[in-house]
């Protein structure tokens, strides 16, 4: 089933300017797939029109076969990851994890249960008293994971979430992200610079250029014959 479907999706901002032109692409369950292209291209203008953090100007969003484009953020099924993880500092692991689901009224013994699963398959089981300030460049990226994979969305968006950490820290996390994919079974829409990860990661690979999507294929078909 389509996990994720676009269809003639446009964006113009208020000032007149198209960011994003005629996208279209059908997302299948527990696809991988990486968005690329320089920047300005409409890579985040995309993944925030998922995400309902920006209206769409026209076309159809579905999430399942449900249509989404007028359904608020919170009550979509997705989480998203931003590269500067903006954490609460006056918050520990735990509350940062739980914040979410609070704001969704999900009763307290439910809310421990999902923390304490999440903090597990993240290795943040001993952190969860910690506050950010308290935790490492990579810790404090997999609070901001854990926050998304708390409520067990359908889709992760994520946006080049790994861009504000050094080169060992990134191939530990880039490992790390592929598990994650594997043990959640989620569908997950990534946008990077790096050709690494885009090659290690993805299924599919759409190539933006000024807001149209150019190309989309596998990473072999795309880096072989490009
Ligand atoms: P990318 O993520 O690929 O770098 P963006 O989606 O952030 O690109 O931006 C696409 C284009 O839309 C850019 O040219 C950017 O300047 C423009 N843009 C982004 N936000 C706005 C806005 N609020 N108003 C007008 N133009 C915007
Ligand atoms: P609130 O943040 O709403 O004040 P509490 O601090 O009372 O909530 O915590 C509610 C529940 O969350 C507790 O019963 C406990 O099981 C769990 N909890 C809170 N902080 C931690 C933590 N650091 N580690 C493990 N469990 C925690």
């Amino acid at each position: 089933m389509a996990s994720l479907s676009l269809q003639h999706i446009n964006k113009t901002y208020p000032n007149g300017f198209e960011a994003v032109k005629d996208f279209n692409l059908e997302i299948e369950d527990k696809e991988f797939i990486i968005f690329v292209g320089p920047s300005g291209c409409g890579k985040s203008t995309t993944l925030r029109m998922i995400a309902g953090l920006e209206e769409i100007t026209s076309g159809t969003l579905k999430i399942g076969d449900r249509v989404v484009n007028d359904v608020e953020p919170k009550d979509r099924d997705i989480a998203m990851v931003f590269q500067n993880y903006a954490l609460y500092p006056h918050m520990t692991v735990y509350d940062n994890m739980a914040f979410g689901l609070k704001l969704r009224k999900v009763p307290k013994d439910q809310i421990d249960k999902m923390v304490k699963e999440a903090a597990k398959i993240l290795d943040l089981e001993k952190l969860l008293d910690r506050k950010p300030k308290a935790l490492s460049g990579g810790q404090r990226q997999r609070v901001a994971m854990g926050r998304a994979i708390v409520r067990d969305p359908k889709v992760f968006l994520m946006d080049e979430p790994l861009s504000n950490l050094d080169a060992k820290l990134r191939v530990q996390m880039r490992i790390e992200i592929s598990k994650l994919h594997q043990r959640l079974g989620a569908t997950i829409i990534y946008v990077t610079h790096d050709q690494t990860e885009a090659m290690t990661l993805g299924t599919r690979i759409v190539v933006m250029k000024d807001g149209v999507v150019q190309q989309v294929d596998s990473p072999q078909n795309l880096y072989n014959n490009p």
